[in-house]
């Protein structure tokens, strides 16, 4: 009876890559909007940027200097300088002045278009100008150098041509990317949305943060730990409360999802007694499974929640916090990064040396909460505190999670461990 009893419960238990792939597969990129440029920050292309300019518009001069002809200073040196014509002065924002002619120069600022006829330009440093003395009425300039076509000019075009792509669909634009579109004269982009995330916590001892703690009770750490978790992913959380270990309270905070497009509930997914979001998603939608062969994080249920004509997805996590999050990790990231244009996109994973032990009892895979570190140019992982999953300060100490894989029963000090990147400190690295 015993042995049946187990088989059959391991038969509902699922692997890590299978669970995954079976909550990736409801997911898409959402609907595409137009977005401030600042607005798109953090959020990925959804169309090319083709660029209508040349940037820079206008042949102009790299450096404060003067605009000449280079075959007029071919032999110049400090000792046999070349005297040049000065005709005008040309700053950032002028039109090109027309037309230098030989043995003319422009006292040209950088950023102001080359004249045209000009064909370099020779930096203050090699000339007899003071470039200090701004009002210098001296009609004439000494050049102490020669030069060459396009010596201190920057070329139109040279960083944008028109008509170029200049970034593709799917970049997910950070600040020199939202520069970039700046530049080329776009207010707006077109990018996916970003999903909407309710979070619901599950529980009749769980009590808000701020409040006062009642004997029994402890604090919603949860749905905070979540919704963080959820906008450093680039979704919007929005926090549902708390619900009490009851069907309908449950389902009655559940009812609130419908504008949803995902759906993350804590606790009430094991084998106690009140655990009853599974019942509550069955009966409001289906269920397609309920258990992970990982540690932490087995009690984890996945299905969809209908509201009339529409199918959200629930994840429920379990309600120990590191669980929870180690499992946020591994299911509900990936699922907000798919919906929001990225192609799924794991952790960075390194190799480290181990230094501790870790134990793998029962086949499952493990996650150890570790803090990677580096010595002599090789990566450490050192587990970073008791590994039970209420021990959040263990988790806040971590900087990644160290891979036990489940064919394997422990991972030795001194073994190499693959561990995943949660931070890269930029102290230790
Ligand atoms: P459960 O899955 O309901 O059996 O919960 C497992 C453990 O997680 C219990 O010790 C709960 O008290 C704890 N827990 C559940 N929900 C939360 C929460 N929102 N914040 C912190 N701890 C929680
Ligand atoms: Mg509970």
């Amino acid at each position: 009876m015993v042995s049946n009893h187990s088989a059959c419960h391991n038969e509902s238990m699922i692997d890590v890559e299978d669970a995954l792939s079976k909550i990736l597969s409801v997911f898409s990129t959402l609907s595409i909007r137009d977005a401030n440029i600042l607005e798109a920050n953090g959020m990925v292309l959804a169309q090319d940027v083709i660029s209508e300019i040349n940037i820079p518009p206008l042949d102009n001069s790299a450096m404060d200097g003067y605009a000449i002809k280079h075959e007029d200073v071919n032999d110049a040196t400090p000792k046999n300088p070349k005297t040049l014509r000065v005709v005008a002065t040309t700053a950032a924002g002028d039109l090109p002045y027309s037309t230098l002619l030989n043995n003319e120069s422009v006292r040209i600022m950088t950023g102001a278009p080359v004249p045209i006829g000009a064909t370099s330009v020779i930096p203050f440093e090699d000339t007899s100008d003071n470039f200090k003395d701004k009002t210098s009425s001296d009609k004439n300039v000494l050049i102490y150098t020669n030069s060459e076509t396009g010596k201190n000019v920057r070329k139109a075009g040279q960083d944008v041509t028109s008509g170029e792509i200049v970034l593709k669909s799917g970049t997910e634009l950070h600040a020199s990317h939202i520069a970039l579109i700046a530049s080329l004269g776009k207010a707006k982009v077109k990018v996916f949305r970003r999903p909407e995330v309710a979070i619901l916590a599950t529980g009749n001892e769980i009590s808000e943060p701020g409040s006062s703690l009642n004997k029994g009770q402890i604090y919603d750490s949860n749905s905070y730990g979540i919704a963080a978790a959820v906008k450093e992913a680039g979704g919007n959380p929005s926090i549902l409360g708390i619900a009490k270990d009851d069907f309908h309270s449950i389902e009655e905070k559940l009812n609130m999802c419908n504008k949803s497009d995902f759906v993350i509930t804590s606790a009430g997914v094991s084998k106690g007694d009140f655990d009853i979001v599974k019942d509550v998603l069955s009966k409001n939608g289906s269920i397609e499974f309920h258990s992970v062969r990982m540690k932490p994080g087995k009690p984890l249920a996945f299905g969809m929640l209908q509201h009339n004509n529409k199918h959200i997805p629930l994840v429920g996590l379990p309600g120990n916090p590191v669980s929870a999050l180690v499992a946020f990790e591994q299911f509900c990231r990936p699922a907000i990064r798919l919906m929001l244009g990225n192609k799924f996109s794991p952790r960075a994973t390194i190799k480290a040396i181990l230094d501790d032990e870790i134990r793998n009892p029962d086949g499952r895979r493990i996650y150890a909460r570790a803090i990677v570190y580096k010595k002599n140019d090789v990566y450490h992982a050192s587990l970073s505190g008791v590994q039970s999953s209420n021990i959040l300060s263990a988790m806040a100490k971590a900087n990644g999670l160290a891979i036990c894989p489940e064919n394997k029963s422990s991972v030795q000090p001194g073994e190499e461990v693959a561990v995943m990147m949660l931070y890269w400190p930029s102290e230790v690295f």
